[in-house]
């Protein structure tokens, strides 16, 4: 039986902009001692935009359209980054034949009869693309001020690197450090690489930090957490998060994420605001405090 004060407090929730799906969250919420937060679209908005256009031996126009051609198979925000900055310039995008998405790693295609491989630097070595010593430097550059470096292979050559930065959500510092404040451990979790995780999370204010975690393995690094102990909340929201978001004591997804991440969510943020996942903590506290 769902006491009252638990039915009271998933109302006055409702007022604070949280969707509190069971009682439970709200009664665990209070025994909280980490949280772990997905990087992009959850610390970050999400809508990143291309910030620098490197070439290699070819325009800088006809890399852009040969990587729009293919990322406009790609519903990653990277992808969406990139064929706006085509649409932009107003490119024609040439035909894409044979797209293949690797999770968490990159995309690929055929673009008149070449090969095109687009995603992070172990992916394209992975495929045996070459990424001589400048270009190392150009990736780590970026990374070192938060950005991400897409790699861009056309027929077997590397063609050159988009960096595609994303800005954090104006109350995410704010949320972190109350979150610290009320004692517990906050971590980010992220598939992208860890020069750019830790650029970003120490803006954020986060020094624990789990980079290059590919989709699969995010629900496994919330249970490795339990196994210590830790009661843990996951805040997610896209499709790779769903299986942590159901995996967490509490699953917070965020209210504009994809569909899968808000129905494996206990808790929604209706506004996207973290600063309320520290709204719903302390309306946990109430609560709990009021039945004991
Ligand atoms: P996140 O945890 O930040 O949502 P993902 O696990 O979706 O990241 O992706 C991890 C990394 O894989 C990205 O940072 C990027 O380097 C690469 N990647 C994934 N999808 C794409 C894509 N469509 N285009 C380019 N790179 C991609
Ligand atoms: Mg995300």
């Amino acid at each position: 039986a769902t006491p009252t004060a638990v039915t009271v407090g998933i109302g006055r929730g409702a007022e604070l902009g949280l969707l509190i799906r069971n009682g439970e969250a709200l009664e665990v919420s209070e025994k909280l001692t980490a949280i772990v937060f997905d990087k992009t679209g959850t610390l970050t908005r999400g809508k990143p935009d291309v910030t620098d256009v490197v070439a290699f031996g070819i325009p800088e126009d006809r890399l852009l359209s040969v990587a729009a051609a293919v990322e406009n198979n790609s519903q990653h925000p990277l992808a969406a980054a990139v064929v706006r900055r085509a649409e932009s310039a107003g490119l024609a995008l040439p035909v894409s034949e044979r797209f293949t998405t690797f999770g968490g790693l990159g995309v690929s295609a055929v673009v008149e009869g070449e090969e095109v491989l687009i995603g992070n630097q172990p992916f394209l070595e992975e495929h045996g693309i070459v990424v001589p010593e400048k270009a190392r430097t150009r990736v780590t550059v970026f990374q070192d001020v938060g950005k991400t470096a897409v790699l861009v292979a056309i027929g077997g050559e590397l063609a050159g690197i988009l960096a595609i930065a994303d800005t954090l959500k104006p109350t995410t510092r704010t949320a972190v450090a109350e979150l610290r404040r009320m004692g517990l451990s906050v971590m980010m979790i992220t598939g992208d690489n860890e020069r750019t995780a830790n650029a970003i999370a120490r803006e954020v204010g986060i020094d624990d930090v789990h980079a290059g975690v590919l989709p699969q393995a995010k629900a496994e690094e919330v249970r490795a957490l339990q196994v210590r102990g830790e009661v843990v909340a996951f805040v997610g929201d896209g499709i790779n998060d769903a299986p942590a978001l159901a995996q967490a004591d509490v699953g917070i997804a965020i209210g504009s994420g994809t569909d899968v991440a808000i129905e494996s969510g206990d808790i929604v943020l209706v506004r996207d605001d973290l600063v309320d996942a520290v709204a719903a903590i302390e309306l946990s506290r109430k609560v709990m405090s009021r039945i004991k």
